[in-house]
């Protein structure tokens, strides 16, 4: 690693750690001002200008958040290859009245260097891969190289909070930006060695359920309905039936099944001898892609309503939470092998194309039918108090980065 790259690697952290880049949902602002900090770095290291597309937003005091993205002309055009980062962060938690801030050793928007980690907010997520996207292309800049295919670093607004604002403003509003075959990097997310190459992901289902039976004393069953024994019913039929119906295999998957756990429940009667009449519990199920989630639903509503025949009890169900997932992206894309290669070149490892239980962001760009990856070498502590980023890492994925752009698309 040579020194001068890595203190490149600390002052832009550095910069950028210090702009609470929050979005409004937050109660912050600060998108714009950390896109001005890293232009001034682009500019400097000699990238061409950006090109914006910033989505409206009243909400905050420039009326838009940015988006931009600084393109490198390659021998060819097409397929250009995207590195997709965001500006924004996820608040830091609490602040505490001496100053400090909950949980957190150090300032979160101060980086504090130790060794090889930085510590900090957004250092890992997402900038880790702003920096070390940035690095990648510089390489080939200073050696006056030009790419065989396009290269585009993509920086957005609004990931933390439903991209809105972001990346589903620009798939929306700009589709001449992307074409089918180019090749998309989401690179916010991944594991400790970068071997795992997102491809997919499970549908998300949280689900509540309200059941409501009858109050009586402990001594007279016979004049309630308990709701407690309903739930407990209608929990272990749930469990039973959906995994029975829904058992599909896919090795994509870390599990490779669909998962349906129950997780919560509430609290019913404050003592042992009143027969509960209200009860409340939720699922969480992520859902392998080949199953509709209303194939779900359809077999739910039968299990309570044939529950609430046999105890007597009314239950209601509500959806707090549903992503219905897209295609994957197929193991064999040229994307997935762009990045396998660089792997096998720069680290000697295998890239494994897999797939994930929560959703991500690269989800917007299937839905609209890209083929996009999510890769990136991470400790996996973005959200978390003490935010960390090991600058090796980002070193070497701006080695990984630099291997993809000099030998462009497949
Ligand atoms: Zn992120």
């Amino acid at each position: 690693m040579c020194n001068g790259e890595k203190n490149d690697v600390i002052e832009l952290q550095r910069r950028l750690t210090a702009v609470p880049a929050l979005n409004p949902e937050s109660g912050g602002e600060g998108e714009w001002k950390k896109a001005g900090v890293l232009q001034k770095f682009l500019q400097r290291y000699g990238f061409p200008a950006p090109v914006h597309h910033d989505t409206p937003d009243p909400r905050t005091p420039e009326g838009t958040r940015p988006n931009f993205f600084v393109r490198i002309r390659g021998k060819k055009e097409k397929p250009c290859i995207w590195v997709m980062t965001h500006l924004d962060v996820v608040p830091p938690g609490e602040r505490l009245k001496d100053g400090s801030w909950k949980g957190w050793k150090t300032d979160p928007y101060k980086l504090h260097v130790d060794g090889d980690i930085l510590y900090g907010r957004g250092v890992e997520d997402n900038q880790q891969a702003i920096v070390a996207s940035l690095l990648g292309a510089r390489r080939l800049l200073r050696s006056d190289i030009t790419p065989p295919n396009d290269i585009a670093l993509l920086v957005v607004s609004a990931e933390e909070t439903g991209s809105e604002y972001g990346l589903q403003y620009l798939l929306d509003s700009h589709p001449e930006l992307f074409s089918k075959d180019d090749y998309i990097i989401v690179a916010d997310g991944g594991n400790d060695d970068g071997s795992l190459i997102e491809i997919a992901e499970k549908s998300v289902l949280w689900l509540n359920f309200h059941v409501s039976g009858k109050q009586t004393h402990g001594s007279t069953p016979h004049l309630g309905d308990n709701a407690f024994r309903a739930m407990a019913g209608i929990v272990k039929d749930l469990d039973t039936a959906l995994h029975r119906q829904f058992d599909a295999e896919d090795n994509l998957f870390r599990p490779p099944v669909s998962t349906f756990e129950p997780t919560r429940h509430g609290r019913n009667v404050p003592n042992i001898n009143t027969i509960p009449g209200e009860e409340t519990f939720s699922f969480d199920c992520r859902i392998l892609p080949r199953y509709p989630i209303d194939s779900i639903l359809k077999t739910i509503e039968d299990i309570i309503s044939k529950a609430d025949a046999k105890y007597g009890t009314h239950t209601t169900m509500e959806i707090e939470n549903r992503l219905d997932t897209p295609a994957p992206t197929e193991p064999d894309a040229p994307v997935v092998k762009a990045m396998q290669r660089a792997l096998k070149t720069t680290r000697n490892i295998e890239g494994n194309p897999l797939g994930l239980g929560g959703s991500t962001v690269a989800a917007f760009f299937r839905k609209a039918g890209y083929q996009a990856i999510v890769w990136s070498t991470v400790e996996g502590v973005a959200h978390q108090a003490n935010e960390q980023a090991l600058i090796s890492n980002i070193i070497a994925d701006a080695d990984v980065y630099e291997s993809l752009f000099l030998h462009g698309c497949l």
